[in-house]
């Protein structure tokens, strides 16, 4: 039992380090921003000045996967970053 549970917190840990990270800045009220982020800064884009606004439609590659498990090659300016095929309807 022990051995499975530090699995899992190790296994937690890892999910952490490598998913979102909560904003490192401050709100106007002196608390942590809520909001979570995947840039190295570890700014949201509140916070990071290099955001690019979703209003600045860039169109990207779908960041969604087929049913063979490769990625997704169609194109999208949708802010979710995936095409229609994967956003959900
Ligand atoms: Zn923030
Ligand atoms: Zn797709």
């Amino acid at each position: 039992m022990k051995k499975i549970t530090l699995s899992v917190v190790a296994l937690t840990m890892t999910m952490m380090s490598f998913g979102q990270t909560q904003c490192k800045s401050l709100t106007k009220d002196s608390v942590q921003c809520k909001n979570t982020t995947k840039t190295e800064v570890l700014l949201c884009h509140v916070h990071n000045p290099n955001h690019v606004s979703s209003s600045d439609k860039v169109t990207v590659i779908c960041s969604g996967m087929t049913k063979k498990n490769t990625k997704c090659k169609s194109k999208t300016k949708d802010i979710t970053g995936l095409c229609h095929n994967h956003r959900k309807q």
